[in-house]
């Protein structure tokens, strides 16, 4: 079986389970295997009903522990349909106690389940009228969870509509049944050195680990690898070698700073500090390559705007580049607003490029763009599709970088373009580990949030909150203020306990019955769908936005004051930290609410309750870690790797960096080392191609 081939060459994957990983990114032999775990579970020893029964009464907390139950099953199971879904219940039995089970949309249980026989339940259970109840458990003939299961790590992955977590398991355990080649182009020296085990020996062990050690063997290798190859392509490319002389030396006069003085507020000194770092570099001898670091709201679009707006009055081109269109569309708007406010409307054109446009509107903006040597040019990635001709494109500002990832920058430059170049991050990297992933970039920082602001006010609490919940968002919404609602997931799958916007969204409308104006956000809405809405919220004529992570991106609505984020325990720290800064960005007391039942993400958000600081958080969620603790969430945001995490992996990436450097110096054309070779022409290939530029 070779990687590329497709997956319907696997046993069992047939045209309708195709389509299903089509949509969680699945198309070959190759994406099946290194789509990892989200998290592992550990199969315990089963208890008896009597034993959970105890336990329970004993310990509320129990409530939220998965238990293995074994029991028989005895009576027939009865199917009870309901206005949305149908629900399964069977009875089993143990000594003197009834356990019963419950199913949603399961009616196929009727015929697999056979009365008389012993299985091993799966699932949280709970008391009700006396009799033990198990939720949506799952089910286990006795003999096979005591040969495969108990006591093994069994791995959880992400999950769409309609697919299930045993179709990926059989599916992937078809793939290794075969005859399958996965070369190993990790140099050897670097194999003994880190005792890496080889590649498809790791890739087995992410997915069926014999040992929690060998897991974790494997997880340190494959995040190895990843940094490896992006630190390689980045060291073995001429035009990252810094130094280059400035093209397009910017100068400012007393002019410049009377823009400033038009503000309706002053720069804090960092701000103030970080825009004379970045105006230095323009007029220095050399091309500016800088890094700047900003919590959540510190007011990093400033810097941007007036660096962008000295490079424009010395009559070059400039280019914004956001990660979602939601974004762009918001800096186009600030752009425009603060240009007409300089009595600068006119002289400075700011030109929207997004991918939703039509052809009409991009043609437009193509020619816009051909024709103003001095304009502020914004929008996506469409910014760099082969068809826009810069004239003279001297400063090139990436917002969020991290959404882009770090890798965004090669490809970017593969393209031929040697602009100064900003990077915006609210990511809380170490310097050391950010001279590593810019590659010895210069780096500025913003410590602190501008004067008016109150710290946002958090807690953490369980769905039984849930009523209370929805009195405080009515309260903001009286007040005048706006609230998000953040879900994990955008529509409802097999995973029943985790809430969905379209759920989240039918019970605030059940809720409030029309008195609040609620809008939905997420991923699968078309473009100019996503802009009607957001627009909305802009100009609060929606008042509550429940949305999936879109939002998480720089988006500034300083009129939303409160958050309510459910299944708060499938983010990351570092995530949740970004979402929140949505809120506490204009003079009101903000609010954050996180929902989680899970009680072991309610120790690491009680991180969050205490709070404010991206660095400090960071720090504390990697101090209260273990080896182990690896999925589940992302440490330090999305940083365009796979499985990698910059900061958690800190070990990995310096290693990396170490390697690159040694080969570097032995054998820096790659001649001895042929099957590295081959695997970073198709790593950049898969670069260019992935991002579109
Ligand atoms: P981020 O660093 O997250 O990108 P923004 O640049 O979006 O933050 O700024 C957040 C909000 O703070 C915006 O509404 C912006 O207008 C406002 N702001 C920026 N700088 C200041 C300042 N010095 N004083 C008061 N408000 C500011
Ligand atoms: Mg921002």
């Amino acid at each position: 079986m070779k990687l590329d081939a497709k997956i319907d060459t696997i046993k069992g994957v047939g045209k309708k389970t195709e389509e299903l990983f089509h949509n969680l990114g699945v198309y070959t032999v190759g994406d099946m295997l290194l789509n990892f775990p989200r998290e592992y579970k550990l199969y315990p020893h089963p208890a008896s009903p009597a034993e959970v029964y105890n336990a329970l009464q004993s310990n509320p907390a129990m409530l939220r522990k998965e238990w293995a139950v074994e029991a028989k099953a005895i009576k027939a199971p009865v199917v009870r349909s309901g206005r949305r879904t149908s629900v399964t219940i069977l009875s089993f039995k143990q000594g003197l106690l009834d356990i019963e089970a419950i199913w949603f949309r399961s009616e196929y249980l009727r015929s697999v389940i056979k009365s008389g026989h012993r299985y091993i339940l799966f699932g949280k259970c709970e008391i009700d009228h006396n009799k033990l109840k198990i939720t949506q458990p799952r089910v286990f003939e006795t003999d096979a969870y005591q040969r495969s299961f108990e006591n093994r790590l069994i791995p959880v992955y992400r999950l769409t509509k309609g697919l299930k977590q045993n179709q990926i398991i059989k599916a992937i355990q078809n793939i290794f049944e075969n005859d399958l080649e996965i070369p190993e182009w990790l140099p050897d020296e670097i194999m003994k050195e880190y005792h890496f085990p080889q590649r498809n020996e790791a890739i087995y062990q992410m997915h069926f680990p014999d040992l929690e050690e060998k897991n974790i063997a494997a997880q340190k290798r494959l995040a190895f690898e990843e940094f490896f190859l992006f630190l390689l392509s980045i060291k073995m490319n001429e035009q990252f070698q810094g130094n280059a002389r400035n093209e397009y030396p910017i100068h400012t006069n007393e002019d410049f700073s009377k823009y400033l003085d038009k503000l309706p507020y002053k720069l804090t000194n960092d701000q103030s500090k970080a825009l004379q770092e970045v105006l230095g570099d323009l007029s220095s001898p050399y091309m500016m390559q800088r890094l700047l670091e900003g919590d959540v709201g510190s007011g990093k679009t400033m810097i941007a705007f007036f660096s962008m707006l000295a490079v424009s009055l010395n009559e070059y081109q400039t280019a914004l580049m956001a990660p979602t269109e939601v974004l762009a569309r918001q800096h186009y708007l600030t752009y425009r607003k603060l240009l007409d406010d300089f009595g600068l409307g006119l002289q400075i054109p700011v030109i929207l490029l997004v991918g939703s446009m039509t052809a009409k509107e991009k043609k437009e903006a193509y020619a816009q763009i051909e024709h103003s040597k001095n304009a502020m040019v914004i929008g996506t990635h469409a910014l760099f599709q082969e068809k826009v001709q810069y004239q003279t494109l001297a400063y090139v500002v990436t917002d969020e970088q991290h959404r882009f990832g770090v890798r965004q920058r090669e490809a970017f430059m593969e393209k031929g373009y040697h602009p100064h170049i900003l990077v915006m991050s609210a990511t809380p990297i170490p310097r050391t580990l950010a001279l590593i992933l810019y590659n010895n970039m210069n780096i500025s920082r913003i410590l602190e949030k501008p004067a008016n602001r109150l710290p946002i006010k958090n807690c953490v609490v369980g769905e039984s909150y849930l009523p209370a919940a929805y009195k405080f968002i009515s309260e903001q919404v009286c007040a005048g203020h706006q609230c998000y609602v953040i879900c994990p997931m955008i529509e409802e799958n097999e995973e029943s306990d985790i809430r969905s916007v379209e759920e989240a969204y039918r019970m605030l409308q059940e809720q409030f019955q029309g008195a609040i104006s609620i809008g939905m956000l997420h991923g699968n809405l078309k473009a100019d769908e996503k802009n009607a809405i957001m627009m909305a919220f802009e100009k609060n004529e929606i008042s509550v936005l429940v949305s999936t992570t879109v939002v998480e991106v720089g988006v500034d609505v300083p009129n939303a004051t409160a958050m309510v984020v459910f299944n708060a325990e499938r983010f990351g720290l570092a995530q949740l930290h970004q979402l929140r800064g949505r809120i506490g960005r204009g003079d009101a007391q903000s609010f954050c609410v996180f929902v989680s039942d899970s009680e072991s993400a309610k120790e690491r958000l009680e991180i969050l309750n205490k709070s404010n600081d991206g660095f400090e958080i960071a720090q504390e969620d990697l101090k209260r870690r273990g080896p182990g603790d690896f999925f589940g969430e992302r440490q330090s945001g999305d940083m365009g790797f796979g499985l990698a995490d910059p900061y958690r992996d800190s070990d990995m990436l310096k290693a990396a960096s170490k390697s690159v450097e040694e080969l570097q110096k032995t054998d820096p054309k790659l001649l001895v080392h042929n099957e590295l070779q081959k695997r970073l022409e198709e790593y950049r290939e898969h670069l260019a191609e992935n991002l579109n530029i």
